[in-house]
């Protein structure tokens, strides 16, 4: 049977899908950790959003002991890492313990290899991390099977992290190829590289169409008191927020 959208969604509360991994003791580790065919568990963030989220679901995990890597967009037009809320957001996630790196959108460049030779050093230099690994934002078909890192960095579609082991992602706000923690993988102990999304898990709602809706409800009314804080004439439009 097709899958409507609109169905209720399964994803549950982040810190019990946590629990799952660590019940099965599975070890949590960063990309270049990932050696091991059993046992060890690549958790990634790709942040397409929202910062404030993803430093929840960091919080989350400091308190269970686990370690995770954040993916930033630096030309995104939903937020911007060099702004004081984003720019501290991303400080306190690195300073949790995970990873902090980019996530590159390639095709935005007319020469990706220089483009992302630009973003890691503006990224290097403002978060003070070394630029190892990025992800990359909404791939095509070339990027999805371009299995070399670009400029000495790597990726996380190259074949060992996305086709050597089993990977999950919740893209569309569902786990579309079944839930990681139903896996024969999962039962088996088999390593695992799960993609998360924040915003699926800290908006609450009955299905991913209610979670945008809620969120872009967030969205528009923290737009609207952007532009009063910032803009006096506005205030003639709204006299309040
Ligand atoms: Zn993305």
């Amino acid at each position: 049977m097709e899958h409507s959208s609109l169905e209720t969604n399964d994803l549950g509360s982040y810190q019990d899908l946590l629990e799952k991994f660590l019940s099965r003791n599975y070890q949590f580790v960063f990309f270049r950790e990932l050696t091991q065919p059993m046992g060890q568990l690549a958790l990634r963030h790709d942040i397409d959003f929202d910062t404030h989220f993803a430093l929840r679901t960091a919080h989350i995990e400091a308190e269970l002991g686990i370690k995770a890597t954040y993916f930033f967009l630096l030309r995104s037009n939903f937020y911007n890492i060099l702004s004081a809320d984003d720019a501290r957001n991303v400080h306190k996630i690195k300073e949790l313990g995970h990873t902090v790196s980019i996530h590159f959108d390639p095709v935005i460049y007319d020469d990706f290899h220089e483009g992302l030779l630009l973003e890691a050093d503006i990224f290097q230099r403002y978060f003070n991390v070394p630029v190892n690994i990025i992800s990359l934002h909404r791939p095509n078909q070339f990027f999805r099977e371009y299995d070399s890192p670009i400029k000495g960095i790597e990726h996380t579609y190259q074949s060992k992290y996305f086709k050597d082991i089993k990977y999950f992602s919740d893209s569309t706000g569902q786990w579309r190829f079944g839930a990681p923690t139903d896996s024969v993988e999962f039962l088996q102990g088999k390593s695992l590289h799960v993609l998360i999304h924040p915003v699926w898990w800290m908006v609450g709602g009955a299905s991913n169409l209610d979670k945008l809706q809620k969120y872009f409800g967030q969205r528009t009314q923290l737009l609207k008191k952007e532009f009063f804080d910032n803009c006096l004439p506005f205030r003639e439009i709204y006299a309040h927020v």
